[in-house]
């Protein structure tokens, strides 16, 4: 055999040109490797799933004809690194080509450009091809905002939306408007039940005892008989179609509210698929849209513009910052923050209880919707001052769809502000109030939401203003958040001083809160 072929566990394409028929000079390679299971502390469902599909992938793959070489973590010739698995497996095979697609980490993308320098080296020749996921180019977006000072998401999606001509009527938006956000984001009503969420149940116990038996440090918590997420094509096509038929119809309208006993509400559950690509970005929008079209009368524009724009506006979008902004992205803290984070972030204990229940369910599921981790723990980080380093850690780890070309830019840019202001235009905070106004974690908590100062006063309330205090200097100029200043300006000093001091004894008193 002639070429290695290397498949990252990220890179589960089965409509990739790769393998759309049967080479029999070619060999795939596949590996569970130490280099990936231990960059972070990854929850154990997150190791679980990818593992559990990558050998699926492998198996179809062979059933399809193809020649792979996987190796397991156990494995004794199993040199627990990309680089070093691939060197070897090359030369004690004398192949003369070696092939990868494009990583979507940066980390890996060097570690493979580096790998192919050494490689050629021996003589060998090496080829990177496009991973044929994305709807953008890596620097697509790099150069759409080329000499601009902001990269506003808006005029990107709109370009995407002209691009694949999606919800489009000729030049025009279908319905006359790109965003329909006006008329979505309501709070769930009391009685409301959402729908069960769908889950795949299987028997994942051989993969589990593995990474226990080989001592791999994990977070969170799994029923290994009863593994919930999607591994393979035919499941993710399965979450696909459950979510296109139960829960569109109100996906833009309950986007952003919260509820301790509803985990996911009516969110698709779909981004780990599509991380790992056994579902394509483009075959998702397509089929929430010709759902859409043959259910008009139950399924708003709203719905489906408010999905179709979180996929191909911001998941491309942060792709694009990733790629234009890596690798001085890893090290931006606008805000100088220094805390460490707070150790009940890893086992939910907290008396304040939006917190306790976005932890709880983000240790249970490895899952939190978009607003449980914007506007919940990464709220809180943010008031509290948590270093971005320890931010970005925690969730990378903790969640089943944690990529850090998606994570980093959503988690430092977008939640923690730490570049300043390029992809949010101003820091995403809150006091009890929005919590309250979207979520139902307040009437029963053991904090006030309406106190401010004293006994059991909710800690958002005066760590929000500590925050928009001790940034003046840098925020005050912002014109998005002059209002802000404008309403504590009009609070008394002696007032202004007490939230200030309540603040203080919160972030002293950070571990028992
Ligand atoms: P849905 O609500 O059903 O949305 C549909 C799809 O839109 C998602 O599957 C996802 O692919 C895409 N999407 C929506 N919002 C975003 C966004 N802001 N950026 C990129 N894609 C988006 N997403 C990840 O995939 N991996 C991460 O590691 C990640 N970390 C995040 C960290 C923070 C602090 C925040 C605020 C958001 C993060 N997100 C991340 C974005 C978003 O929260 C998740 O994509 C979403 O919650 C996944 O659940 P879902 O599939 O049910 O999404
Ligand atoms: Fe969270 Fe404060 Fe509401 Fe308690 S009162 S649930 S801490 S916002």
């Amino acid at each position: 055999k002639k070429t290695l072929r290397l498949i990252l566990g990220d890179q589960l394409n089965h409509q990739h040109s790769w393998f759309q028929q049967q080479d029999k000079e070619v060999v795939y390679i596949m590996m569970e490797v130490r280099q990936e299971t231990d960059y972070v502390v990854h929850h154990i469902q997150k190791i679980i799933a990818f593992f559990v599909a990558m050998r699926a992938f492998a198996e179809a793959l062979k059933s399809a004809g193809h020649d792979v070489i996987y190796l397991r973590l156990d494995d004794s010739n199993n040199l627990q690194s990309i680089h070093h698995n691939i060197l070897a497996t090359i030369q004690a095979s004398y192949f003369e080509v070696f092939e990868y697609q494009l990583p979507d980490e940066y980390r890996v993308d060097e570690q493979l450009k580096n790998l192919a320098v050494a490689l050629q080296r021996l003589g060998k020749a090496c080829y990177a091809v496009d991973s044929a996921h994305f709807l953008s180019e890596r620097l697509e977006l790099a150069t759409f905002f080329k000499g601009k000072k902001s990269f506003l998401m808006e005029s990107f999606y709109r370009m995407m939306r002209k691009k694949y001509s999606l919800l489009m009527d000729g030049n025009d938006p279908i319905d006359g408007r790109w965003n329909f956000d006006a008329e979505n984001r309501k709070k769930l009503p009391k009685n409301h039940r959402p729908v069960e969420p769908l889950t795949f149940d299987k028997d994942v116990t051989d993969v589990y005892q593995l990474i226990i038996k080989e001592g791999i440090a994990t977070i969170g918590n799994v029923n290994p008989k009863n593994f919930i997420w999607p591994t393979s094509r035919e499941e993710s096509l399965a979450l696909l179609a459950f979510f296109v038929e139960h829960c569109l119809p109100l996906f833009g309208t309950y986007e952003d509210t919260m509820h301790p006993s509803y985990w996911s509400i009516y969110h698709s559950r779909l981004s780990f698929s599509m991380n790992i690509k056994l579902l394509s970005p483009l075959e998702v929008v397509q089929q929430a849209i010709t759902h859409w079209e043959t259910h008009q009368a139950t399924i708003s524009i709203a719905q489906v513009e408010g999905y179709v724009r979180q996929i191909i506006g911001w998941r491309e979008y942060m792709r694009g910052i990733y790629w234009c902004k890596m690798p001085d992205y890893e090290s931006v803290n606008f805000f100088k923050h220094t805390r460490k984070l707070p150790t009940w972030f890893w086992n939910a204990q907290t008396k304040m209880n939006c917190l306790k229940h976005a932890i709880g369910q983000s240790l249970d599921f490895a899952y939190a919707h978009h607003i449980q981790r914007l506007m919940l723990t990464g709220n809180f980080t943010l008031l509290s001052g948590v270093n971005p380093d320890e931010v970005d850690a925690w969730y990378l780890g903790i969640y089943i769809d944690a990529l850090q070309w998606v994570e980093i830019t959503n988690t430092r840019g977008m939640s923690q502000y730490a570049d300043g202001g390029l992809v949010a235009t101003k820091p995403y905070i809150s006091s009890a109030n929005y919590i309250d106004k979207m979520g139902h974690y307040c009437d029963t908590c053991y904090y006030d939401k309406n106190k401010k100062v004293g006994h059991k006063a909710c800690p958002f309330n005066s760590l929000y203003w500590h925050f928009y205090h001790r940034h003046q200097d840098v925020l005050a100029k912002n014109p998005r958040i002059g209002m802000a200043y404008l309403t504590w300006n009009k609070i008394k000093p002696e007032q202004q001083q007490e939230i200030l001091n309540q603040a203080e004894i919160y972030l002293r008193d950070i571990e028992n809160l």
